[in-house]
């Protein structure tokens, strides 16, 4: 017997039927004898609807008007997953943010979780078996009272809260793939499965691209030490046997697993965009000159270069963006031409970022420069490499990104047998 959370996201509760399934799944749970929150996102294609409501009611709204509407896709799941178990005979009611409450800061639309009071749904678990159904992605602000949202994809980000304030064994997160893999299956046939994955790691994959759960439930999860356990919600309900040890992908503390490859995973993105600033005059200052407008105006920079410019004097500066940032960059770097200094700006936008991940590379030496030798031997041109503790990104022609993609999934045997 054990308190579990479980989340199910927008493709897993899509219509009533798949409504019916995630119900079963629940009930399973209970029969074992657990004590259930469920988290539930709004049904797919639901909260896209809503935001294009608001931007077709007025281009410029009020935040927190924009968090009053797409609060709402959550609340009929919610409400309809519990009147679902009700029919199966579960007892079951549904909460909304502010009712339990899930107290949030006011940054309407991208909200972080302060505490949520978990109390009465202990009180109902001990008392009555009561199945808590929670409508994920949104809270309320602790001091006005409005209804807040998380960002999208925040339901991930509800569940792992909930579970550390409930004191939850796990928390599963149910969704339309059966786990993490060592890189995305539709390029790499030969990805395979993750049994676990360390919560650094796993945010590494999640802010490179690896789409799976939203990048600050992870960072939560590892804050509390909750163990996130990402599994499929297509799964038959009926074939599972809560007594045994389900399939999925576990995230948990590096030292809860036992071996580590030196790598992980390979993750890769094509929304990049490169501005190389060319002839920058060599002296102290510049690079203040040029990154600070960019902070200023929200532009990530990710990875930076500085060589040597082609006359031996000057030097050139070549960092990435956002893609869907690459104009208001290269406006903000025009504009502050006359502090900066330089001759002229190149860009491109057909690159991409491919980044090999792995707790491993701690202890294992030598694991980029192998992968810079595989990449030159297919003729791959690096543009750029960024390293830090635990993974290496190289920044390639869009063009051969699913080719490096492979290469170094053979290279670091992740190829599954
Ligand atoms: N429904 C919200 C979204 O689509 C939250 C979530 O699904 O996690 O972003
Ligand atoms: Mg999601």
């Amino acid at each position: 017997m054990a308190r579990l959370v479980m989340k199910f996201g927008g493709t897993s509760v899509a219509d009533l039927d798949h409504i019916r399934n995630v119900a079963r799944h629940v009930k399973r749970e209970v029969t074992a004898g657990n004590d259930v929150a469920v988290v539930v996102s709004a049904m797919a294609g639901v909260t896209n609807q809503l935001v294009a409501w608001c931007r077709e009611a007025a281009m410029l709204h009020d935040a927190r008007e924009y968090d009053a509407v797409v609060a709402t896709g959550e609340e009929v799941t919610a409400g309809l997953l519990a009147i679902v178990l009700e029919g199966m005979g579960v007892n079951a009611r549904s909460w909304q943010g502010w009712q339990l409450p899930i107290m949030t800061d006011n940054a309407h639309g991208a909200a972080r979780i302060i505490d949520i009071n978990g109390g009465e749904l202990i009180k109902r678990f001990k008392e009555q078996q009561q199945v808590a159904v929670i409508a994920g992605f949104q809270g309320v602000h602790k001091e006005t009272g409005r209804v807040t949202t998380l960002g999208r994809g925040g339901s991930d980000t509800s569940a792992v809260a909930l579970a550390a304030a409930i004191g939850a064994a796990r928390c599963d997160i149910y969704t339309d793939v059966d786990g993490v893999y060592t890189t995305d299956p539709r390029v790499v046939a030969r990805a395979h499965r993750l049994d676990k994955v360390a919560y650094e790691e796993m945010l590494e994959l999640a802010s490179l691209g690896a789409k799976v759960m939203q990048v600050r439930s992870v960072e939560l999860g590892m804050v509390h030490n909750v163990p996130i356990f990402v599994r499929s919600s297509f799964e038959r309900p009926e074939d599972i046997d809560p007594r045994k040890p389900p399939s999925g992908t576990l995230i948990c503390d590096e030292g809860d697993i036992v071996e580590h490859q030196a790598v992980t995973g390979i993750a890769f993105s094509k929304d990049e965009a490169q501005i190389s600033i060319r002839r920058v005059q060599d002296k102290p200052g510049v690079a203040a000159a040029i990154f600070g407008p960019l902070a200023d105006a929200n532009i990530n920079v990710d990875m930076i270069v500085q060589t040597v410019s082609a006359d031996g004097k000057t030097t050139d500066l070549t960092f990435t963006v956002p893609a869907a940032d690459y104009e208001r960059a290269r406006g903000t770097i025009e504009k502050a031409k006359g502090s900066i200094g330089y001759e002229r700006l190149d860009g491109a936008t057909d690159i991409a970022k491919v980044s090999v991940i792995g707790i491993g590379m701690r202890s294992h030496a030598g694991v980029a420069a192998k992968a810079f030798k595989a990449l030159s031997e297919r003729n791959i041109n690096i543009r750029a490499i960024t390293t830090s503790e635990i993974k290496f990104s190289v920044l390639i022609d869009a063009a051969y990104a699913e080719l490096a993609v492979r290469t170094l999934h053979t290279l670091y045997e992740l190829d599954k047998a």
